[in-house]
């Protein structure tokens, strides 16, 4: 049995290290309460796989300036960044950020195909051009016979690959009217890859938000978040100075995000511009945040008996903290039965690029969150991250947006 106690760390309280001060580094009082709730703790049930250990290897790369082994390396790089340590931890430790720190220090440096990746996160004029590729591409037929000649594996494509689904190809219009009295005006964050795979639940956050009386923005000129950047040690500050620049110059009442993922790493915008980074940040909502606030009353909805049970992805119970609004907006459906979803502390394992940069500790975690959901017999899943839903849906999931489910209950 693994003792949490027996590890013959430092006494609680005495600080890591000297040198420059970090407090949320030198903070950690090696209590072990953070350990339980670590995925990879979970799956390898070994201390090196713990919060507390990573954060002593992040102490020694930003305070000690010392080289970490190629073990340590490993193992820091297990981490999902799901951020579940942060939210048990009664130190508060920053862990995010610091993990975000450490990466950059320890200067990854992506291959070829990671490099095209990001580039192509980065540029919507590329993307926009390859989606009518990858239709033609599932449309062919193709897929069956490169699976089995294993040319996609050899390529490191077969994991993207799976989760490919049928992409929209038409841009979103630039504005959508009100379609109840008009109270404001709100700007859409569309992302940049579920602008083309999660398409449905745009349009369903665009369709609540017309019906209680916003009139809907979608700037074309938006980038991707940076996060997929961020947490691989990449530069992401064009991507957030130009996301900050797009959304301060329109005259809206919100900028909304529906993708919790891509919400996190919003909420914590930084810039040299303060002031710009802070306006940002101060009209950005999460979409069940804004949507619940801003309910039309005598707005109705058709009743449903389906059995609904709702996954909190890790960016909104560890970061956002808000998933409360998601079961109060659900319970605006007469009869939809609600229920949390067992071991919601636990990721998932899509954890933004880790489903495909560790794809054997992500299939794990996701065959455990598989086993939850079918022992939960629920008609629905809702979660209100598309990676997340995408991952699970990937392998014969039924997983939604909670928006979608109210979208199709409008009057
Ligand atoms: S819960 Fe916080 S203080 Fe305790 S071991 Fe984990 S990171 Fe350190
Ligand atoms: S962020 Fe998640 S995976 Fe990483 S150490 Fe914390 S709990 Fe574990």
């Amino acid at each position: 049995m693994f003792d949490f106690m027996d590890m013959g760390f430092d006494e609680p309280g005495e600080p890591i290290t000297s040198g420059p001060y970090i407090p949320e580094a030198s903070e950690c009082l090696r209590c072990g309460m953070c350990i339980s709730s670590c995925p990879t703790f979970r799956l390898f049930q070994i201390d090196e796989e713990t919060p507390r250990r990573r954060i002593r290897t992040i102490s020694k790369i930003l305070v000690e300036n010392l080289p970490i082994s190629a073990d340590e390396r490993k193992h820091l790089d297990n981490c999902l960044q799901c951020r579940a340590c942060e939210t048990v931890c009664p130190s508060r430790m920053a862990y995010g950020q610091l993990f975000d720190q450490a990466r950059v220090q320890l200067k990854a440096n992506p291959g070829w195909l990671v490099k095209q990746a990001f580039r192509l996160i980065e540029n919507k004029r590329w993307r926009t051009r390859l989606m009518p590729l990858l239709s033609v591409y599932l449309k062919s037929g193709l897929q069956k016979p490169l699976r089995s000649i294993g040319l996609l594996k050899k390529l490191h494509l077969a994991e993207a690959e799976a989760l490919l689904a049928k992409p929209a190809l038409q841009a979103l219009a630039v504005c959508y009217p009100a379609s109840a009295k008009k109270c404001g005006k709100v700007a859409l964050f569309t992302g940049c890859i579920a602008e083309h795979f999660d398409r449905e639940t745009l349009l369903a956050a665009i369709k609540l938000l017309n019906a209680i009386g916003y009139e809907v923005l979608v700037p074309p000129q938006q980038s991707c978040c940076g996060a997929i950047h961020q947490h691989n040690g990449q530069p992401a500050a064009c991507l957030i100075d130009n996301n900050i620049k797009v959304f301060n110059a329109l005259d809206v009442d919100a900028v909304l995000h529906t993708a919790t993922g891509c919400g996190a790493m919003l909420s914590e915008y930084q810039s040299d511009d303060n002031e710009a980074a802070e306006l940002f940040r101060q009209r950005l909502y999460d979409i069940n945040d804004f949507v619940l606030k801003h309910w039309l009353d005598g707005l109705q909805l058709t009743a449903s008996d389906l059995k609904v049970v709702v996954h909190e992805p890790c960016s909104q119970r560890n970061v956002l903290k808000n998933q409360q609004a998601v079961y109060a907006l659900l319970q605006k459906i007469p009869g939809l039965s609600i229920a949390a979803l067992a071991d919601n502390h636990i990721c998932c394992g899509a954890g933004g690029s880790y489903m495909l940069t560790h794809p054997d500790n992500a299939g794990q975690l996701r065959a455990l969150k598989q086993q939850v959901i079918a022992d939960s017999s629920a008609d629905v899943v809702v979660s209100g991250n598309f990676g997340c839903a995408a991952y699970l849906n990937a392998d014969g999931g039924r997983v939604a947006h909670p928006l979608l489910l109210l979208a199709r209950q409008l009057l």
